[in-house]
This record gives structure tokens, sequence and C-alpha cells, in this order.
């Protein structure tokens, strides 16, 4: 099976679990874990912020992220297929009060002046006010899309004018850094929040992070045990993310490699299905044209390439670090195979 579903299935290489089982441990709900507290450190300056959390998904790194910078009753404004939107049960609002308004893009990508139009601060005693907006780099269901630094430097000036806060979900800021060449930290100034993933395309098991102020972080340690999330000796689970970050980091660009490939056979098939151009990460989104996804994604598992679902008529296929480039370009032409019947 080539799995394509998404780069969290990948697996603990030989050399992150030596590093898990070396891990030097203490208990991290009393703040007493030493490798998870100079890994804390390390990657809060790595995003130019000086203070980090670790916690147990990207979900919950936004959702205290979020929850940081928007009081009850306020919102957070984001685009129309942002994680925080789709992919997070409605936690912000269910737990935290937060309701959320969208903007629409074809691909994830915004700038200032969308945003400008939709944000309201201090909306007064009949509307809603927003405290905050989030940003998604990459951009995950807008296929991988990187937002340039250029334009969220315009972003960050609007809020900052506006007094409204700034949170990025970074699951994937790793991807637009080894793209771009442009520093995690040149993203990471804009922000007031930002969360990462490390059981993504860097390849841990578990963990992400939530970097902000000192005081912003101290508030966010107390919501995140209140919500069920302190964990003991997670200096374990930092062993595997610093590995990550040590060993796989710059080894995104092969993913991205293996993402085009993909994509270049697809494209050959079938040239309507995809524009290649447009894939700039790890994550390629699929057309299907006529054919239902589902039905396009259930042949494309009998012939050994596994895609998801992620509308009636597209699928995403993600590249990752247990597929190699041969694989990829394999999967492509089955696919396109399969989507020239349509
Ligand atoms: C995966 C992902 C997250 C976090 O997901 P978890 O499964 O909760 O770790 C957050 N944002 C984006 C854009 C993602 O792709």
């Amino acid at each position: 099976m080539i799995d394509l579903r998404s780069d969290t299935l990948t697996r603990p290489t030989a050399g992150m679990r030596a590093a898990l089982a070396a891990a030097e441990v203490g208990d991290d709900v009393y703040g007493e874990d030493p490798a998870l507290n100079a890994f804390q450190q390390r990657v809060a300056a790595l995003l130019g912020h000086e203070a980090g959390l670790f916690t147990p998904s990207g979900s919950m790194a936004n959702l205290l992220g979020v929850w940081a910078l928007v009081p009850p009753g306020q919102e957070v404004v984001c685009d129309i297929r942002a994680h925080i939107a789709r992919a997070e049960l409605g936690a912000h609002a269910a737990l935290h009060g937060i309701t959320m308004r969208t903007w629409d893009s074809a691909d994830g990508v915004t700038d200032a002046a969308t945003i400008g139009a939709i944000i309201a601060p201090d909306a007064g005693p009949y509307l809603v006010s927003t405290a905050a907006v989030a940003i998604e780099n990459t951009h995950n269901f807008g296929g991988g899309t990187v937002q340039p630094l250029e334009t969220l430097t315009g972003i960050s000036q609007l809020c900052r004018d506006a007094g409204v806060r700034l949170h990025l979900d970074g699951a994937r800021l790793w991807n637009a850094h080894v793209a771009t060449g442009e520093p995690l930290d040149a993203y990471g100034r804009l922000f007031d929040t930002v969360s990462v993933c490390f059981s993504k395309g860097l390849g841990a098991p578990v963990g992400s992070m939530l970097v902000g102020s000192a005081e912003l972080i101290a508030r966010a340690r107390v919501q995140r045990k209140r919500l069920g999330g302190g964990m003991r000796q997670a200096g374990i689970l930092a062993a595997a993310a610093e590995y990550a970050l040590d060993h796989q980091l710059e080894r995104l660009a092969d993913d991205h490699r293996a993402a085009r490939a993909f994509a270049a056979e697809v494209a050959r098939a079938v040239p309507g299905s995809l524009d290649p151009e447009t894939v700039q990460t790890n994550i390629v989104v699929v057309d299907t044209g006529s054919r239902p996804a589902a039905e396009v994604a259930a042949e494309a598992a009998a012939a050994g390439v596994l895609l998801s679902v992620v509308g009636r008529r597209t699928l995403r296929a993600v590249t990752h670090l247990d597929v190699t480039l041969d694989e990829c370009a394999a999967a492509g032409r089955i696919a396109g195979a399969l989507l020239e019947r349509r």
C-alpha cells in the first residue's frame, strides 16, 4: 500500500526511537521535566517568541492560542476552510464561548484587504467584536499553499493598527519554511501566538507546541491543565520532537518533490484534474470531475493507493517520510489512470 492519506501516518524512525529511549525525564505538571523545559525554550526562540507550551495535539495548541487572545462572546476571524473552523469539532465555541466569521478564498491564501473588510474591533453593544484573526500556513485544505511573508507582514500591520490580535496555525509552518527559505522567526514574529506540529511531516509520534509571550504561555499552561492536557514525563515525547527537528526538517524538501511528481503524473493523464504549478509543498488536491471522489478513492485503494476524500469531487494526497518519490510517482500514475475514465 502507498498511503498518501496524511503526513500524520509516519512512524518513528530507528534514530527517533533511540532518542526516545534515552530521554531524561521528570514530572512536567510540576514543571520538572528538564528535556521538555529546554525544548520549549528552544522552539519558542526558533519562532521568535519568549515561551513555549508542549501540547498533545495541534488542535489543543490552536484551542489554547485562540483562547489566550479571544474572550468569551467575541470572535476570531479566519479562512472558510481553516482547520480551526472545520476540523476542531467546534471546540472554540463549545468549550470557550468563542464565535467565528470566515472569509472565502480559492486556495486558503488571503491578503490584508480581505481581512480589513471583515474585522470589527470594538463593535459596540449590539455586534460581535473581533478580538483576533487566525491565519493558517501552509494551508491544509487549500492544498498546502504558502502564505507569502510579504502578505503576512501586511496582515500583521493591519491587525496591530486595528488592535486585533493574530494567531498562526502553523501545523505545517515547517513546510512553508523549507519551501521558501524564509526563516521561521520571520514568520513567527508577526503573530501573538503560533502553534506548530511535530507529528505531521516532521514525523514525531505525538506533540505540538504553542508559543507566545511568557505571560500568555503561563495562562495557557493553566488552561491546558484545566482541559486535562497536563502531561507527566512528557520529555519522552519532547525527545522525539527534538529528534524530528534536528534530523527530519530539511528532508521536507523531498516530500515537496514527491508531491510534484505525483501531481505531474495525474495532470499528464487528466490535464483538467489539477494544475501541477499550484503544488507548493506536500499536499496535492485532485478534482475528480464527474466522478464521486469516494468512488475513485475506493478504486485507488483496491489498486494499492490510499487517498483522502476531502470533498464530494475532491481527493487529497499528502506526501511524507514513509513514502518515496518513486512510490508517489507510481501512485500518481494509478490515480491518473482511474481518473481518465471519468
Ligand atoms: C493537523 C493540523 C492541526 C492539528 O491537528 P491534530 O490532529 O490535532 O494534531 C492543526 N492545523 C492544521 C492546519 C492541521 O493540518
